[in-house]
């Protein structure tokens, strides 16, 4: 274990904007303390008690911040490409499967490009690309409907995840520019899972390092004197923060605002439906869209099948157990037709539903900026709804909290 210098700073979170803080701080040698308010880290990417993922993470090649995180806890090598040549997406009304490029410089193939792409709609999406544009996503593609339900309105709910007549064209303008980049739509997931291809090996090397973990430490209350963070609570223990200390404040919105009241945070969420069903095929990992159903994305791995719903409806949150049967025939059906290997009877297999209620932010044309980074000079914000250009996402979450990280290293 390496021997940290300094007054520790103290980073609250551990979801991924923590976790990142903490990196960039014990990398430099700087003592930390990471306090985390549930029994395990990972935040909103994290593994359930049981092993499984709470819900599909992920990333694409354009995520750099992201990719260095997984090289750094040495877990790189297990987020590989399910699909590298292309996304197979089936869609259900047509019953028709074809293969979609990520990257646009494939789309001079026919057979890679996506539906309705003439020259018109190719025009949208270059313009859509452009910084500045006040509208929704789906104001700005309406005349190329075929591009927008084949394209466009996936790509919003993976990223954005909110509807696209919600959506604001300005995030995913963000996200469209930086998918011209060489590499930048190769398509990732963890080979195994959140726990064992991230979390883990982040508290790992953390540890190595020194860093003092304390899960089940949950900051209840600030103190603060004029500009200075004094002390922070954790139930009755009452830690005094000298002036020179830094903390880290890596917590989502809805607690940073009971933290600090007052704060300016998002105040509409999007949820994610996910739906877990046993599966064993052995195949895997396998990605698969899905167009014109109740669900959009498929994950088979060796020990089962993932369904993810973003921006899910109140309506199919509410009825999630008597829509599983509906959802395993569509997801039944683009398997077949894909080819996957494995058992897909018509009988759906034992489920389990994970509803996240908060899972980011809503993406709205007139979402708010964060707030200032620094509600007092020795405590900094970070978190995924702390970025101002890219969707709330893991990429966002990681990129705030090595901000943060980087500014307590300075003082
Ligand atoms: C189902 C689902 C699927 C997703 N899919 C993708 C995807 O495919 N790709 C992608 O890039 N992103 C995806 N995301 C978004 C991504 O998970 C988040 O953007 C990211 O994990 C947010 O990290 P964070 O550190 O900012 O916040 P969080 O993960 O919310 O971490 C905050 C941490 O602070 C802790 N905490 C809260 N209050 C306190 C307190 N008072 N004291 C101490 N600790 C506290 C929490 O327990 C938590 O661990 C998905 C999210 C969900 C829910």
């Amino acid at each position: 274990m390496m021997r940290a210098r300094g007054l520790p700073v103290h980073v609250v979170g551990a979801g991924l904007a923590g976790l990142a803080a903490a990196l960039t701080l014990s990398r430099a040698g700087r003592a930390v303390v990471l306090h985390e308010a549930s029994p395990g880290a990972g935040g909103r990417a994290r593994a359930l008690p049981d092993g499984g993922d709470n819900g599909t993470h992920a990333l694409i090649g354009a995520n750099p911040a992201a990719l260095a995180l997984l090289d750094e806890i040495g877990a790189r090598t297990d987020w590989i490409e399910p699909e590298p040549e292309a996304l197979p997406v089936y869609d259900l009304v047509a019953a028709r499967l074809h293969h979609v490029a990520l990257a646009p410089r494939l789309w001079r193939r026919p057979d890679r490009r996506p539906p309705g792409l003439g020259a018109a709609a190719f025009l949208a999406l270059l313009r859509a690309a452009l910084p500045g544009r006040h509208v929704t996503v789906a104001q700005a593609f309406d005349r190329h409907p075929e591009l927008l339900r084949g394209f466009v309105e996936p790509l919003t709910l993976a990223a954005l995840n909110t509807p696209v007549e919600e959506a604001g064209l300005r995030r995913l303008g963000a996200v469209l520019r930086r998918l011209w980049r060489p590499e930048a739509c190769r398509l990732y997931v963890a080979r195994r899972g959140l726990g064992p291809d991230l979390v883990e090996p982040a508290l790992a090397l953390l540890r190595r390092r020194g860093v003092e973990i304390r899960p089940g430490h949950r900051l209840r209350g600030l103190e603060r004197e004029g500009h200075r963070l004094t002390h922070l609570r954790f139930g009755a223990a009452r830690m005094p923060i000298a002036p020179e200390q830094r903390v880290v404040l890596a917590v989502p919105p809805w607690e940073a605002v009971r933290l600090l009241p007052g704060l300016r945070v998002p105040e509409r969420h999007a949820p994610i439906l996910n739906l877990h069903f046993q599966h064993a095929s052995g195949a895997g990992p396998r990605f698969l869209g899905l167009l014109g159903g109740l669900s959009q994305w498929v994950l088979v791995r060796p020990g089962g099948v993932a369904v993810t719903v973003s921006a899910a409806t109140a309506a199919l949150l509410r009825d999630a157990e008597a829509k599983a049967p509906a959802i395993w025939w569509e997801l039944r059906e683009a398997a077949l037709a894909a080819g996957l290997p494995g058992p897909w009877p018509e009988a759906p297999p034992p489920w389990r539903i994970v509803k996240e209620h908060r899972a980011t932010p809503l993406h709205e044309p007139d979402q708010p900026p964060p707030p200032p980074p620094h509600p007092a000079e020795n405590l900094m914000l970070a978190g995924d709804w702390m970025e101002p250009v890219l969707p709330a996402t893991i990429e966002a979450a990681v990129r705030s909290g090595q901000r943060a990280g980087r500014w307590a290293l300075a003082a």
